[in-house]
């Protein structure tokens, strides 16, 4: 994996992804951060080989299944993977993220071997 984006309004929670990533041994040489949908969308457009995209669904701005909206306009599926981060209260959003393209979710709280097997499917 290249590059790896990271969203969510939490700078914590995306500290805690980053090193549940190291810890479960997916390697990427590059991690991305942003802070909601808009700056994803940013992010993507400064970054083009950004391969996966690991994003929070309740945000300001732009929440995560206006996000996946906004990405699929542009990228297919099977070629910018959504996987989807989610707490209880996330999940009637998350089921709309997956209608209209994210390709899988993890649960908060998660630990390294749920991350694993999200991703895994989408990482070398
Ligand atoms: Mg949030």
């Amino acid at each position: 994996m290249n590059k790896l984006l990271i969203v969510d309004d939490s700078s914590t929670m995306r500290k805690i992804i980053m090193r549940v990533l190291r810890q479960a041994e997916i390697s990427v040489d590059n991690i991305l951060e942003a802070g909601n949908g808009v700056e994803g969308m940013q992010q993507l457009a400064s970054h083009p080989d950004v391969g996966l995209v690991l994003s929070d669904v309740n945000m300001p701005e732009m929440n995560g299944l206006e996000f996946v909206k906004a990405i699929r306009k542009s990228h297919a599926k099977d070629k910018l993977p959504i996987i989807m981060v989610t707490t209880e209260s996330g999940q009637g959003l998350l089921t709309n993220a997956l209608e209209e393209g994210a390709n899988g979710f993890v649960c908060k709280p998660f630990t390294p071997e749920t991350i694993r097997s999200a991703l895994e499917p989408f990482v070398g």
